[in-house]
């Protein structure tokens, strides 16, 4: 972030000598997903130990050496500091129904044991009535004082949203996540219909939720501890930003998603449950007792690895000690 630029110099050099300490204990992992995610169907990342903890560094294949430096100061903060103390022990969480027909979709939400529930909807190739079909099904599976959001993933124009926002309206949505794609049109929808909208999508570094706002583009901001740098730089972020705060998982292990938890444990206000119950979407974990809702909450507590779960997921270190190394020439470069 901007003004940060004197601080963060010899804050970098420190980190980049923990780092170079750490190396040498970097694992790796590549873990099957339940379902495609992102067009990816492994998950893969990295763990570091340090005087703290362990970290995950995992950011997506195509990120480069300059985005990847959020994630890596995300793991040498767990690993090296920890984090602030949480204001909370436990944070709620939502089920995420995906693109399923409305039986499933109750199915789901019935087994969740969670009081808030995102649908997916705007699937291409879906036509409009699956979407309604489906928030209808929620809403009747999660009953009344239950919470329903959409989540579009930036799939509508503003006339869409606008027309499929008021047909979902009477299912009454606490939030649309990301009906569209740019700032211009969300701010544009804002303007059309009463129902909160949230970014997501459009945030993927630290001034994005401050655009966010200027724009007026959104109620709601979504939040994840590993592209913005860490739970303390999320937390600054949330708080310049002054928009509500959704927590939400770039579909870690254990280890990162408790970073996620730590946030949103941390926030001063955490009025809406979070995304980081994405443990499911994962056939496995590098830990033991992976951080997995309970009756709609997740502990808000350190993922440490187990040596056997681990192992069973192993994969080759060196090429993500390198892309660490190559990331760490832009800690601290802003982002
Ligand atoms: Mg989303």
């Amino acid at each position: 972030m901007t003004g940060q630029a004197g601080a963060a110099g010899p804050a970098a050099a420190e980190l980049r000598a923990q780092l170079t300490a750490l190396l040498p204990g970097v694992r790796a992992f590549a873990i099957p997903m339940r379902a495609k995610f992102r067009g990816i169907t492994v998950r893969e990342g990295a763990l570091i130990q340090g005087p703290a903890g362990w970290g995950e560094f995992s950011p997506f294949a195509e990120y480069g050496p300059r985005e990847c430096a959020r994630w890596l100061a995300c793991a040498l903060e767990a690993a090296c500091a920890g984090w602030p103390a949480p204001a909370r022990d436990r944070v709620g969480v939502n089920v995420t129904v995906p693109a399923v027909g409305p039986d499933r979709a109750r199915e789901i939400v019935a087994g969740s044991g969670c009081r808030t529930a995102k649908v997916k909807v705007a699937e291409p190739g879906q036509p409009d009535r699956e979407d309604i079909a489906r928030v209808e099904a929620v809403r009747d599976a999660i009953g009344r004082d239950g919470r329903v959001r959409v989540d579009a993933n930036g799939g509508w124009s503003v006339e869409h949203a606008a027309r499929m926002l008021r047909a979902l309206a009477p299912f009454g949505l606490e939030y649309a996540e990301q009906p569209c794609a740019s700032l211009a049109e969300l701010a544009e929808l804002r303007r059309l219909v009463e129902v909160p909208l949230a970014a997501d999508e459009s945030i993927r570094k630290a001034e994005d939720p401050l655009a966010v706002r200027a724009a007026g583009a959104a109620d709601i901001v979504v939040l994840k501890a590993q592209p913005l740098g860490g739970v303390r730089a999320a937390l600054r972020v949330a708080e310049a930003c002054g928009l509500p705060v959704v927590v939400s998982s770039a579909v870690e292990s254990s280890v990162g998603l408790a970073a996620g938890v730590a946030l949103a444990a941390a926030l001063p206000e955490l009025p809406y449950d979070c995304g980081l119950a994405t443990m499911s979407l994962l056939t496995g974990d590098v830990t033991a007792e992976p951080l997995a809702a309970e009756h709609g909450m997740l502990p808000a507590r350190p993922a440490v690895p187990d040596p056997e779960r681990l192992s069973a997921w192993e994969a080759d270190p060196a090429p993500w000690a390198a892309r660490m190394l190559a990331a760490a020439g832009f800690l601290g470069a802003g982002s």
